[in-house]
């Protein structure tokens, strides 16, 4: 049998489904679905868009069969409607539609009133007794052809119009009379002319020419921008599918009009129907806004039946798609017509209300509920937007100066500051954003008391991203365009200067940055029906989610957003706060080891009490406590007078001060002398933070009986004698400490993998290590040799060109980086089963990533505290699409 390329419907009957999107679009699909479930849609048929594809892989042509089928099925249609193609007694009249299995909204082409001719637009004004209709529709048809199949400027069309009304000087296209409209119609042909084109008399041309001009709309610019903004690469559709359906008008006088609606709200998703009506009017008049539509109610005094037949098929579709529909309809002489269906588009407040009500209303399950809401729309939920209204308004006043890259989501307006002090004081009377050439760990109080962070330099794993996003503080990171001038406080970018206290808004989700205020919307937070969907998910998901929180309060943030547990508290940031960093520098500064025990003697009491509080907060959770990780030259102080005190307070002349800190320096810092490297020149650094670790362990036991599980973790290894070396210290003295306490503890000693070399030997390393946590960030940067603080240089360039196809630094490079931890999960696990493994790079908190970390098959993922939700959520999708793929591999 041949091979079938168009399929009808209408009349009750539907050779097509909602199943066969891929081959007759979303629109197509669901007109002919609407058949079957016989609510009344004009009759019409859909060619495959197995055509789309055969068009542009055949040099723009059709499989020499198409032709007949295409005239079979129109003849279906003239059976159908009871009128005839291109017939002046009886014109059948068609829309020709574009429509893809992905939504594109209004990135393809539509034409309407096709068949109208010279001698149809008669038969028209005759049937429907309305001359001005008739021409109206013509007119228009001419237009729209010309326009979208012919690639006439519009704007040629618009100064007819404005000719012909102005001769007569009147306003609207409405008042245009009959004569008025004839004219307009000659006017359009005579423009098609001195354009070089002919308008087609023959109903058979035009048809052909629309559907060349659909399938051809599919590789626009407009269409192609829409992909890739929208992440659907190209070739993972056929193309858009065609659909020529028989019109109805919603112009034939009072007694009819058209719609478009939603079963419930689209922007709270309360169960309310909303939606807006427009009488006497056709589809489009709705779309350019020229009249203000009526709502719903409206269609009740043109049509009460009409009405009522709308409610009821509200809830057969509702029923029937078990989701939230928006619809497009049209009322003919008092007689309903839809036109079109498909899953609404929502807010992500009424995504996530109307996926718990519909649970609620048994019409769907909890994993289809947790399908339907996006870790984008959590993520919504939980940081301040941008009021869309005054967005739109700054992007129309030309107020975006830049981009950088969106680091940390959600919106802020404030006064820009420059110095972190001043940001932290300021912070607490009025908004302000700190702006920054990049942030160091003497940032964060100033980051802290900031609405948002914006730098010039800086990756998704810079400090400044990774500290923000820990905060659920918004970030646009690496604008390399802008200037930063610490000195005169100002910065420069494309010839505009931003100077201290001018206002900015800056928008951490896109990464755009505009000047002025713009008005932000606070967050609802993880309360009511979020809460809902998440224990849901929750109860789905196989992976664990942890948190990477390094001070109580990110603690308590974290288990207020369901973390398990903590998987990654970096110990070094502790080491800033103003009452140790001065201990910290005599212990950089020391010469000697007594010395440098001394001063780590000051510094243990105050890391214990953090560890306690930290402890507290996850009441019986694990806890991983990872050992000091940077180079200590990041603990010095950058400006001469601090340098010039410490010197004063350990005895030492500044110049030995100056000596010693450029003795720190290094080349490549984040290669050098950090992690388990620093460990090992200095065991007493690791000696002090276990007895911190510990001894907080053993008092909150002792004191408060609060069940602690510490697991240490050793940074960077690369070398498993580097463990073991370290590892013998850490159990030492532990075992030594919790000996003699007296009290029963139990602690577990892991490493990060985060270097090729680790993963790789991991069979090695696992033997000795009980947990593993795959630090991504670092594991990145090294497999791929790319900067975390500088690759912002070169990536977009790499993405643009297409080098790369996502930023490894956000979502983990299945091939590369993944292909590691595959490796480094397989062969530790091999040697120890008993290996726990997890990931704390940012991608933990990174819905792709953690799709390809599930599939790994590691434990758990640990994130910064606002990304908890969103890990939770992504965490119970993974699990329901790793089944369904195993289960159709299965059946295979
Ligand atoms: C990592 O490298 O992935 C990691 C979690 O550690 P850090 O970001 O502190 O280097
Ligand atoms: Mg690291």
């Amino acid at each position: 049998m041949a091979k079938k390329y168009v399929y009808f419907f209408g009349n009750g009957v539907a050779e097509g489904g909602a199943e066969m999107k891929d081959i007759l679009g979303g629109k197509g699909a669901n007109l002919a679905e609407m058949v079957k479930i016989g609510i009344s849609v004009p009759p019409g048929f859909t060619i495959s868009a197995e055509i789309c594809d055969y068009y542009y892989k055949h040099s723009k042509t059709y499989p020499p069969e198409l032709k007949a089928e295409v005239e079979e099925n129109m003849k279906r249609l003239e059976k159908a409607t009871g009128k005839k193609f291109g017939d002046p007694k009886n014109p059948l009249l068609v829309s020709v539609r574009s429509g893809a299995a992905v939504s594109m909204p209004g990135m393809m082409d539509t034409i309407l009133n096709l068949g109208l001719n010279d001698e149809t637009v008669l038969g028209l004004a005759r049937l429907t007794s309305n001359e001005r209709f008739a021409y109206d529709s013509y007119r228009r048809f001419i237009q729209m052809f010309g326009d979208v199949a012919l690639g006439i400027d519009h704007n040629k069309f618009e100064k007819e119009i404005e000719a012909v009304k102005a001769k007569r000087g009147i306003k609207l296209d409405t008042e245009m009379n009959v004569n008025e409209l004839k004219e307009l119609v000659e006017r359009y042909k005579s423009l098609y002319k001195r354009e070089g084109k002919e308008f087609p008399q023959d109903p058979n041309k035009q048809l052909w020419i629309a559907i060349d001009a659909v399938f051809g709309s599919w590789m626009n610019k407009r269409a192609i921008e829409y992909r890739r903004i929208n992440k659907i690469p190209e070739g993972s559709m056929l193309g858009t599918a065609v659909s020529v359906v028989s019109m109805v008008f919603g112009n034939m006088g009072d007694d009819s009009g058209t719609g478009v609606a939603f079963t419930r709200d689209p922007s709270t998703g309360e169960k309310r129907r909303y939606g807006e009506f427009l009488r006497n009017a056709q589809g489009e008049d709705v779309v350019a806004g020229i009249r203000t539509p009526e709502d719903l109610e409206g269609l009740k005094k043109v049509s009460k039946e009409a009405y009522d037949e709308l409610y009821r098929i509200f809830d057969i579709l509702e029923k029937h798609y078990k989701d939230m529909q928006d619809v497009e309809f049209t009322v003919e002489h008092g007689k309903l017509y839809m036109l079109q269906t498909r899953s609404a588009k929502r807010t992500a407040r009424a995504a996530v209300k109307v996926a718990v009500d519909m649970v609620k209303e048994k019409l769907i399950d909890k994993k289809t509920a947790i399908m339907r809401v996006t870790p984008d729309q959590v993520d919504q939920l939980l940081h301040p937007m941008f009021d869309l209204n005054e967005k739109k308004k700054a992007i129309a006043e030309k107020r975006m100066i830049t981009t950088g890259l969106a680091a940390s989501p959600g919106a802020a307006t404030g006064k820009v500051v420059f110095d972190a002090d001043k940001a932290a004081t300021l912070g607490k009377k009025e908004p302000v954003i700190l702006v920054r050439p990049e942030t160091s760990a003497e940032d964060v109080a100033g980051m802290a008391g900031a609405e948002g962070i914006l730098t010039a330099r800086g990756g998704r794993t810079s400090h400044a991203a990774v500290v923000a996003r820990g905060m659920g503080k918004c970030a646009v990171v690496g604008a390399e365009s802008i200037n930063v001038d610490d000195e005169h406080k100002l910065f420069t970018v494309n010839g505009i200067t931003v100077k201290e206290g001018d206002w900015l808004s800056i928008d951490g989700t896109t990464g755009e940055v505009f000047l002025g205020q713009i008005k932000t919307i606070k967050p609802e937070g993880l309360e009511g029906d979020l809460a809902t969907l998440l224990k849901w998910a929750d109860q789905i998901r196989r992976l664990g989610v942890r948190t990477n929180a390094n001070t109580p309060t990110d603690a308590r943030v974290a288990r207020e957003f369901g973390a398990e547990g903590i998987g990654l508290c970096r110990t070094e940031r502790m080491f800033f706060a103003n009452d140790r960093i001065p201990a910290v520098r005599q212990m950089i500064f020391s010469n000697t080891r007594e010395q440098r025990e001394k001063a780590l003697d000051k510094i243990m009491p105050m890391q214990k009490e953090d560890f306690k509080a930290i402890f507290r907060e996850m009441n019986g959770k694990p806890v991983t406590i990872r050992l000091i990780d940077p180079p200590l030259h990041e603990f010095l102080p950058q400006d001469e007078e601090t340098l010039k005190q410490l010197a004063k307070d350990m005895g030492l002349s500044y110049e030995e001060i100056l000596d010693r800190a450029a003795s720190l320096k290094e080349f490549n810092p984040m290669l050098g002398h950090r992690g388990c490297r620093l460990e090992i020149t200095y065991p007493e650094i690791p000696t002090m933070q276990v007895k911190a670790i510990i001894q907080a362990a053993i008092e909150l036991i002792k004191e408060e009986k609060v069940n602690v599980i510490p697991e240490i973790m050793v940074p960077l290894v690369g070398h498993v004698n580097e463990l073991k070396f370290l590892k013998e210290i850490i159990t030492k003295t532990a075992d030594e400490l919790i000996k003699k306490s007296g009290v029963k503890l139990t602690y577990l000693v892991g490493t990060m993998v985060e270097i090729p070399r680790a993963a790789v030997t991991a069979d090695q390393i696992g033997k000795e290590a009980q947990f593993f946590s795959f630090g991504t960030n670092d594991l990145t940067q090294t497999t791929f040799g790319y900067s975390r603080d500088d690759s912002g240089k070169f990536l977009n360039d790499y993405l643009e060109k297409g080098i790369i196809p996502v930023d490894p630094f956000k979502t983990l490079d299945k091939d590369g980086v993944g292909e590691l931890v595959r490796i480094g999960t397989k062969k530790g696990k091999k040697v120890n089963p008993h290996l726990e493994v997890g990931i704390c790079g940012e991608h933990g908190g990174d819905p792709d990533s953690i799709k390809i970390v599930d599939e790994i098959g590691i434990d758990y993922v640990s994130c910064s505290p606002y990304r908890v939700p969103i890990a939770r959520l992504a965490a119970a999708q993974s699990t329901i699409e790793l089944k369904e793929k195993r289960a159709k591999k299965n059946k295979k």
